[in-house]
Parts: structure tokens; sequence; C-alpha cells
């Protein structure tokens, strides 16, 4: 899979990519991640790619010659799946979607700034537009870096035990249950017992109602899905 990210600031996407799993991902060839500064994009000798709102207001909004030029040299190499915005008002990002943009091969993330992007992008250029959640961040930097890290842990190969991202909250609707390591007691506080008798089918019980019980009490609209799905 190959990530195209389009960013004003790449210094903000070097340290996501450049340690544990993600840069292991590169390494092993399983993802290509290329992030590409949008002045260079910029016709113009200032190397600007922002200018004043149109009917004023504070704020300045990301320009749509330099995003479009960028995207037009990088379809020109390749096919690409998709070009995503990353915005507060876009599809709230959750695990089917991450599975379902895992399954692409070469995909566009344009990361936006100040106020945001000219409209015309969003309508022409633009296939999708996903939202990390209901607060607004100063750039769409940390969000494209959320969307790839969730995509790229997804890919066959990047986590060393290949069920592991199965078995993760939201997977099946369903929160994740605890987990616990040595020592088997810290100051008193015991591991529940049945984790320790090595009873394989009664551990995957007692996990499963941990989920059930955890995803009740914390998301009963993620419970009320799973138990009486559509
Ligand atoms: N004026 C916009 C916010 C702009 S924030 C509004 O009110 O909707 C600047 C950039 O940060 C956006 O272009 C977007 O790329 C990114 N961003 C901010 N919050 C985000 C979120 N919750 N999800 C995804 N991207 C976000």
């Amino acid at each position: 899979m190959r990530i195209d990210i389009i960013t004003v600031l790449p210094e903000l996407l070097e340290s996501p990519f450049s340690a544990s799993i993600l840069k292991r991902a590169q390494e092993k060839k399983l993802v290509e991640i290329h992030v590409h500064q949008l002045r260079d994009y910029s016709t113009n000798k200032q190397k600007s790619v922002d200018d004043y709102a149109f009917g004023g207001g504070a704020g300045m909004v990301l320009s749509i010659e330099p995003i479009d030029r960028c995207i037009t040299a990088l379809k020109a190499q390749r096919r690409y799946d998709e070009v995503i915005y990353m915005s507060p008002d876009g599809e709230p990002l959750q695990q089917a979607l991450c599975n379902s943009l895992s399954l692409k091969e070469n995909i566009i993330i344009i990361a936006g700034h100040y106020k945001g992007i000219d409209e015309r992008i969003r309508e022409h250029i633009v296939d999708r537009e996903i939202s990390v959640g209901d607060y607004v961040l100063s750039g769409g930097e940390l969000p494209a870096a959320i969307l790839a890290d969730a995509i790229i842990r997804l890919l066959p190969g990047v986590l060393n035990d290949e069920t592991s991202a199965l078995s993760d909250s939201f997977q099946d609707q369903l929160l994740a249950p605890p987990v616990y390591t040595r020592p088997a007691s810290y100051k008193g506080w015991a591991v529940p017992e049945i984790l320790r008798s090595g009873d394989l089918k009664s551990i995957e019980q007692w996990r499963q109602d941990e989920s059930l019980s955890r995803t009740k009490a914390r998301r009963p609209d993620l419970y009320k899905k799973y138990s009486s799905p559509s």
C-alpha cells in the first residue's frame, strides 16, 4: 500500500512514522509513506499556499491551485483509489472504515490548515472526508497520522501476531477485555485467578464476558449494535 500525505507542515509527520510498528512496516516494504510539502506546488515567488477568505472574516484558507497541482502530479504517476480530506465535518473515523481503507492500493490524504481548504477542492477533487472526532485541531497532520496508523496496523504482516488486530476493540462492535502481565500480585492487587488457570476455554469465555459487560457499561451505543445488528 502507498499513502501520500499533502501538508504545509511535513515536520509534524516525521516522528509518527519513524518509530515502532509504523517504522517497521515501511522497512518491511508493507507500506510506503510519502509526505509532500504543499509549498513545493506553489507557483508564486513567496511559495505561499493560502489566501484571505472571500467575504471576509478571520483566518486564512488553503488555496485551490497548489493542492490541485500536487494531486494532478501524483495522479499522473499512478492510479489512486481515494483522495481523502481530514476535516472535523467529515465522516467520523471508525474501525469499519479503517478496515475497508486497508484494502486499498494507493490513497492520498490532504491535511488542512488555518480555516481549512477552498471548498472547490472538496467538491471537485476530494472523494471522502474523514473526522477524527468532534473537536477542532489546528491542522490535519495529526488526524492524517491517526488515519494512517489505524490503516497500516491492519496490513497483513505489520503486526507480529496477526490475530492481534482482530482481538482489539471495535472489530466485533465490542470493547477489548482487560489485560494483565506479571507480577501476579502487586501491592496485594491480584490478577484474576482464571487468567492463571491455564484453562484456555474458560479464559476465552471470561474474556468474552468481560468484553460484553465492559461494552454494555461504557458504550451502550455499541452494545446495542452488537446485540441487535441491523
Ligand atoms: N474551520 C474548520 C476547522 C479548520 S481546522 C471548521 O470549523 O470546521 C484546520 C484543519 O485541521 C482542517 O482543515 C482539518 O484538516 C484539520 N482538522 C481539525 N480538526 C479535525 C478533526 N476533528 N478531524 C479531522 N481533521 C481535523
